[in-house]
């Protein structure tokens, strides 16, 4: 996978990639990302990237001209001329154009985000800067705006490595163990799962969609707190069982809504209803 990040901005992302798993990924070549700096694409003394808003209004917008010039430097014409420039039989290049407009970042778009298989598939991230981007650019460039959460940001910059690191991890290879996806929160169901796996655990549900369960380590006594039973007895089932209620639970106090699109079991039914008669307030009692 190849990540290109357009900003104006370029130093934000040293850390960025110096840390963790997205640094072993780029050091085994299993995704690249390049940086590049708009200001290299203008042509005056200022080096100038942004004018005001026709209309009138707040701030400042980014101007057309040098994001034009920066996709033409990666080979990437506009939409309306890729079918007939670009080589047909690789995947096409993904122009996103982070956006507190765009649609929300899930996990299943960063899931659809990491599959071609052609390793050098490209990801272009467009960070936006003060009130956004001349919308002519997104018009003409980006397959689609993307959000990572209803708030409003200073730049697209954090939004750009919020989706550089959720794609990554998700690209075979870069986690130690191929099937940890889908044992997080918005995995995918036990179904979908490829149980020849090597080390596929099966003390665990693929989350189907649901939040991951609590996880504990040693020492199994802290500050009083005693590491949950099922877990410390080695009976794989009875621990599939108790980390299930857990998903179950978690998601029905922090995210109802993901309920009712999870792949739930008749089992998980019948968990979930026991959960749900565990934390109903108790009913009032009738006034005289
Ligand atoms: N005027 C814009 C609005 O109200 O939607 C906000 C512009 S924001 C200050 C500057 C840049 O930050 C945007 O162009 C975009 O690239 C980025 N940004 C802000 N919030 C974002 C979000 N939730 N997701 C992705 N990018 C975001």
């Amino acid at each position: 996978m190849r990540f290109e990040i357009v900003t104006i901005f370029p130093g934000f992302f040293t850390s960025v990639f110096e840390n963790g798993i997205l640094r072993r990924a780029l050091a085994e070549g299993l995704v690249t990302a390049n940086v590049h700096d708009l200001r290299a694409f203008t042509h005056d003394r200022h080096r100038t990237v942004d004018d005001r808003p026709f209309g009138g209004g707040e701030g400042m917008v980014l101007k057309p001209e040098p994001l034009a010039e920066a996709f033409a430097s990666l080979g990437i014409p506009p939409k309306s001329q890729r079918a007939t420039t670009l080589d047909q039989k690789a995947a096409p290049p993904q122009v996103i154009m982070l956006s507190a407009q765009g649609r929300p970042f899930t996990q299943s778009l960063a899931r659809q985000l990491a599959a071609p298989a052609d390793p050098n598939a490209r990801i272009v991230l467009v960070c936006g800067r003060y009130e956004g981007v001349d919308e002519r650019i997104n018009q003409l460039y980006c397959d689609f705006e993307l959000s990572i959460g209803d708030y409003v940001l200073s730049g697209g910059e954090l939004a750009a490595a919020v989706v550089i690191d959720a794609v990554s991890r998700l690209i075979p290879g870069v986690l130690g163990n191929e099937a940890s996806g889908a044992f997080e929160s918005f995995g995918v169901s036990d179904s979908d799962i490829d149980t020849d796996v090597e080390g596929v655990p099966r003390s665990q549900h693929g989350s189907g969609g649901l939040l991951d369960y609590p996880h504990y380590t040693r020492p199994a006594e802290f500050a009083g707190l005693r590491v949950p039973e099922p877990l410390l007895n080695g009976d794989h089932q009875a621990i599939r069982r108790w980390r299930r209620q857990q998903q179950l639970q978690k998601t029905l106090a922090n995210r109802p809504d993901l309920l009712a699109r999870a792949a739930l079991s008749k089992e998980d039914r019948k968990l979930l209803d026991a959960v749900r008669q565990e934390t109903a307030p108790p009913e009032s009692s009738p006034r005289n």
